[in-house]
């Protein structure tokens, strides 16, 4: 079973010059000054297979880089910022935005809209401390 979006997917299969191996697990990358081919592994079968290719591309999933904040902000179980809708931590003056936060997509214009508010949020945050905050 695939996690990507359904579009994606319907790409992948309708593409002939794409092979998907399932329910394997890269062992080894075989070569010596280049690639020469991947061995991999069938957890269903324990079959280990090879195939030939020049090339190898690594996708090993998201690690969200928050673990120097770790004992300041709240993360989820998945080590993503808990934020509210005003990109603020749980700790007093910090805002995240991006994607190192809890957050149901995680793309460029994403990303920006984020920033936007948290910067707005973060300019509030400190004209409150002043005293000159508008409210509307
Ligand atoms: C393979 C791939 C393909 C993608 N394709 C698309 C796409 O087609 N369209 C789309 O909209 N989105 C795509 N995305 C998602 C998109 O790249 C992200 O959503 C976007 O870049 C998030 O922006 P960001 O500023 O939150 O994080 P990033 O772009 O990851 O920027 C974070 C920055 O912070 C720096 N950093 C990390 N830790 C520290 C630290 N401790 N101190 C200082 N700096 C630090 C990093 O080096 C990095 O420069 C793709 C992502 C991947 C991985």
């Amino acid at each position: 079973m695939l996690r990507a979006v359904e579009a994606l997917q319907q790409r992948i299969f309708a593409n002939q010059k794409i092979e998907v191996v399932w329910n394997s697990v890269l062992k080894e990358i075989v070569g010596k000054d280049k690639v020469k081919a991947i061995k991999i592994l069938n957890l269903q079968t324990n079959q280990e297979d090879i195939i030939e290719c020049e090339g190898v591309f690594v996708f090993v999933g998201f690690v969200p880089n928050t673990d120097f904040v770790k004992n300041v902000v709240s993360l989820d179980k998945n080590g993503y910022i808990n934020v509210d809708d005003k990109m603020a931590t749980t700790a007093k003056g910090i805002f995240a935005c991006g994607d190192c936060r809890q957050t149901y997509l995680r793309q460029i214009v994403t990303a920006c809209g984020d920033g936007a508010l948290a910067a707005f949020s973060a300019g509030q945050y400190v004209a409150d401390l002043k005293g000159t905050v508008y409210r509307q």
